[in-house]
């Protein structure tokens, strides 16, 4: 992997993470799906009420985040 795809990686799961923070609902744990910003596939992920989230694209290699 380049430093380029690197941090083309980094990015693009930087804003999934964003994406699925904007999801939060602060009385329950929300699960839900949205195409990966990188690659296109399905991106699914949880939110939880205590703003954390975790994620993972459905393609190997790809954006996959755990709680934080
Ligand atoms: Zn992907």
């Amino acid at each position: 992997m380049t430093t380029q795809q690197f941090a083309a990686l980094v990015g693009a799961t930087a804003r999934s993470m964003a994406q699925a923070r904007s999801r939060v609902d602060p009385s329950q744990e929300v699960r839900g799906s949205f195409p990966c910003l990188k690659c296109g596939s399905s991106l699914h992920f949880r939110a939880y009420p205590n703003q954390q989230t975790e994620g993972r694209c459905s393609a190997a290699r790809c954006v996959n985040w755990s709680r934080q």
